[in-house]
């Protein structure tokens, strides 16, 4: 496998991208949107020179980097003669089976198409291909080039060779796979957002506070982030579409999104991506401070401490 082409140079894809050109793969990077894919160009420099300044990586492991990306508005141009794509495109069913259908006509017959989705069905993504036994799952984590998970998920008809062929490559550039099979969420959503749902439920009903919720998970269960701070890192947004995935797919009331996430997305508040979530995020600034909205809402406040 040579050249990979990667689809979406949003916060995943420029990952995604920096880490197989890094490896030594030609990466094809294409975004329908031009200014995304300087971003991401100018993403993936910053985040090279951040692993040199580390001792990661030398001045020439950079300029190899960067050599080995091309970017292209155009999914033809990218994608003709591409081994494995992996998209990861924006979360919406309709963009990404656009995508698989126009993929299947354009790529060559021997390629896998991986999608980076968090909670869309590998197998109705394959369903609009001609190949659904090479169309496969690969939700890297974020941030993609320091997390080392990969989660494999095996569509209902992804063939056993394609699934050892992924498992190997996300093992040649220093991941670490763990194979899920086709259901909502998959492992990793399935149990991190009930979770999240229940940690927005507490403050919902006045359990606690933004701050004591998240203290309680980091420093009572050794998370390195509060379920708060995380759902505002991953975008709120995100979160309830992945609920909704959860709900829908299995039917169980368990899942519903609670009503607080729903208003936040609903107003705009959408966590570090809009600026505030549960907290308030100012450029330059790593303190974390409560939103306005929820300063007063903690057992200490209600008991005047
Ligand atoms: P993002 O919004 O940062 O980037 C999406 C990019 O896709 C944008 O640059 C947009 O211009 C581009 N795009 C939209 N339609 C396109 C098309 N037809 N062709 C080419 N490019 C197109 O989104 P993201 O957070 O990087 O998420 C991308 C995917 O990764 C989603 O499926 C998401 O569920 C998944 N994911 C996200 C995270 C996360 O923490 N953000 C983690 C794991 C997986």
């Amino acid at each position: 496998m040579k050249n990979i082409t990667v689809i979406g140079s949003g916060t995943m894809g420029n990952g995604i991208a920096h880490v197989f050109a890094q490896n030594n793969y030609k990466v094809s990077l294409v975004d329908v949107n031009e200014t995304a894919l300087k971003k991401a160009l100018d993403t993936i420099a910053k985040n090279l020179d951040r692993q040199i300044s580390k001792g990661q990586l030398t001045e020439a492991d950079k300029t190899n980097t960067l050599a080995n990306l091309a970017t292209f508005t155009q999914l033809k141009d990218g994608a003709a003669n591409a081994d494995l794509v992996i998209e990861a495109a924006t979360e919406n069913m309709n963009i990404k089976l656009d995508i698989f259908r126009q993929l299947d006509e354009i790529t060559p017959t021997h390629c896998i198409l991986a999608s980076n989705t968090s909670s869309i069905s590998i197998t109705k993504i394959a369903s609009v291909t001609k190949r659904p036994d090479k169309v496969i799952g690969m939700h890297f984590m974020n941030p993609v080039p320091v997390m080392k998970l990969v989660e494999i998920i095996n569509g209902y008809k992804t063939s056993h060779e394609v699934t050892e062929t992924i498992m190997i490559l996300s093992k040649a550039i220093g991941k670490v796979p763990a194979l899920s099979n086709d259901y909502p969420g998959f492992i990793a959503n399935r149990i991190l957002m009930p979770m999240i749902n229940e940690a927005i439920i507490s403050l919902h009903e006045g359990v606690g506070g933004v701050h004591e919720i998240d203290t309680v998970m980091k420093l009572g269960m050794a998370h390195p982030m509060g379920p708060l701070q995380l759902a505002d890192f991953i975008g709120l947004d995100v979160c309830l579409a992945i609920l909704n995935v959860l709900h829908d797919g299995f039917g169980n009331p368990k899942y519903a999104p609670c009503p607080l996430l729903v208003n936040m997305v609903t107003a705009g508040n959408l966590g570090v991506k809009s600026g505030e979530g549960f907290y308030k995020y100012t450029a330059g600034s790593k303190d974390l401070v409560v939103s306005k909205q929820f300063a007063k809402i903690s057992a200490a406040a209600a008991a005047g401490m």
